[in-house]
């Protein structure tokens, strides 16, 4: 079922480090009839392969009949984003938010004197989110981003998206209390930058997801994230990229901890590995819904 046409929507960029996980974004695109960005990081390139990674998404975008890009997630330096441009990523974001303005500016425009030659988009972030990724950020070094900063570095960069930090955190452990996301800033954001808006961090966390987990022996008590509604309200003001990466994370370890537990005879690796990715693409297909992209491509 394609849902209704919205005036806006955002296009979902999934993590990926293997074959099932890209088969699980690309089985959920063609279905959802949705475009999808497949995004590594660099710790998914350490484990998978560059090599390795880049093909695989090449050949799913390739026989996929929906637009699928190749977007390096969270690159930490000009090497990488370089070895990603030269791989054949269609587009890179440099994560040069730990850095002071000037320097986050500096790194920033010459990754895009690189890539842009090249036809690669870059993806720059400005402000400072908490939680865990590629580094851990604790929630009183988070910094919201500001407007007007906002639009001096994009037109100093030249960058094409902006990941903002507005509230939203990484990991599963988002907030201690409730979720606040500042609605007003992005507003205030969107006014000054006319650019596709990136939202990091916003993964729901699932309470099915999480209890399917702990009904087979996981320990993720507290674990919390961005509601549905806030969502839709961020891509409603201006949000044109979703980053997903521990919701599929989660269903994916959860379904493998059930196949596990219930079929302690098995030990075909398809037989656990299978079940794992269509969970993982029933979240995928799920977020498309919620993002407004699905029917789109
Ligand atoms: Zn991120």
């Amino acid at each position: 079922m394609i849902p209704a046409k919205r005036k806006v929507y955002a296009v979902g960029a999934f993590n990926i480090i293997n074959l099932e996980t890209v088969l699980a974004v690309a089985e959920a695109a063609t279905e959802e009839k949705s475009p999808a960005i497949v995004a590594v990081t660099p710790s998914a390139i350490k484990y998978g392969g560059l090599q390795y990674l880049s093909k695989i998404v090449r050949l799913a975008a390739e026989t996929t009949p929906v637009p699928m890009s190749l977007h390096l997630d969270h690159g930490e330096d000009f090497e990488t984003t370089s070895k990603c441009v030269a791989a054949g990523f269609t587009s890179v974001m440099i994560d040069g938010s730990h850095l002071k303005f000037e320097e986050n500016i500096g790194l920033t425009r010459r990754v895009v004197d690189m890539a842009h030659p090249k036809g690669v988009t870059v993806e720059a972030e400005l402000g400072r989110l908490s939680g865990v990724e590629e580094s851990t950020v604790e929630e009183k070094d988070a910094i919201l981003t500001d407007p007007n900063m906002a639009r001096e570095f994009v037109d100093r960069t030249g960058v094409d998206t902006l990941a903002v930090a507005i509230g939203t955190s990484h990991g599963a452990y988002k907030f201690k209390a409730e979720p606040k996301l500042d609605f007003e800033r992005l507003k205030l954001i969107k006014e000054k930058v006319d650019l596709p808006l990136v939202l990091h961090g916003a993964s729901s966390v699932p309470a099915w997801i999480i209890e399917k987990a702990a009904k087979y022996g996981a320990e993720l008590g507290g674990a919390k994230g961005i509601p549905e509604a806030h969502i839709q309200k961020a891509v409603s003001l201006g949000i044109a990229k979703i980053n997903i990466d521990t919701d599929l994370r989660l269903a994916f370890t959860a379904t493998v901890r059930e196949v596990l537990a219930k079929s302690p005879k098995e030990f075909d690796p398809r037989k656990i590995l299978g079940p794992a990715k269509e969970a993982m693409k029933e979240v995928v297909k799920s977020k498309m819904r919620l993002f407004g992209s699905s029917g789109r491509a």
